[in-house]
């Protein structure tokens, strides 16, 4: 199986942009009206768990949040990669470098370019750490923040965000060469703020099988992971 968690993926701009690879058999919008809050390590580590830990995970500190192997549908598989999971592979000096360039952003001491060199080449990074892992192991999950890291700054930026969006359907295109189960999951969608983004709930799930889902809930997935492993392994 194949999951490709992508941050802040939109449904609206999925269509909007006509992303026909990120559209496969089934896709949708989640449900995430059991989240107070939209934090994406929250979300991502619910999504592995198939549980709401909005209250086991504190702001101060989330980001060095770790769900244990135990609780996560990552014990379903025999083998595993994970590529710069939230709360669990995270390349937290990567993460804190964004986060450094964005303040810096804010305090007019980084220009935009800067901030966003440095998102590209995190992704271009990750893609070859993905694309190498792939056919290797049972699952392989990887994380893509592109479209959250480059929306924040400039989500009312019509041709930076066509410009993601269509890098992540070429990333989906590429993908769909292997003959594998594939989830696309994004943690919260993003509305626009002038010509900054900000986290909303219209989150995107697609799937290459249809399985019927209407308006998922992200913490129900684990389930249907657990299926498909079993399935698979079978
Ligand atoms: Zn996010």
């Amino acid at each position: 199986m194949i999951i490709l968690a992508m941050d802040a993926l939109d449904i609206n701009l999925v269509e909007k942009f006509n992303c026909e690879s990120l559209k496969q058999d089934e896709y949708g919008q989640t449900d995430l009206s059991e989240f107070d809050q939209l934090r994406t390590v929250v979300l991502w580590a619910s999504f592995l768990m198939g549980k709401n830990m909005e209250k086991e995970i504190p702001v101060e500190g989330q980001w060095k949040f770790t769900a244990s192997f135990d609780e996560t549908f990552l014990k379903f598989f025999e083998t595993y990669e994970m590529i710069d999971v939230p709360s669990f592979s995270f390349k937290q000096e990567d993460h804190a470098e964004i986060r450094k360039l964005l303040k810096s952003y804010f305090e007019n001491q980084a220009p935009v370019e800067e901030y966003d060199t440095v998102v590209w080449r995190n992704h271009e990074e990750s893609k070859k750490d993905f694309f190498d892992a792939l056919g290797k192991f049972d699952l392989v999950m990887g994380y893509f923040d592109l479209a959250d890291a480059v929306g924040h700054l400039s989500f009312g930026v019509d041709k930076k965000m066509h410009r993601v969006y269509h890098e992540l359907d070429e990333l989906v295109k590429e993908t769909k060469k292997s003959n594998d189960v594939i989830l696309i999951i994004s943690d919260h969608g993003m509305k626009a703020v002038g010509r900054y983004g900000d986290h909303r709930r219209n989150g995107f799930y697609s799937l290459n099988q249809r399985i019927g889902l209407d308006k998922p809930r992200i913490t129900s997935f684990y389930f249907n992971i657990e299926r498909i492993a079993k399935n698979e392994c079978s």
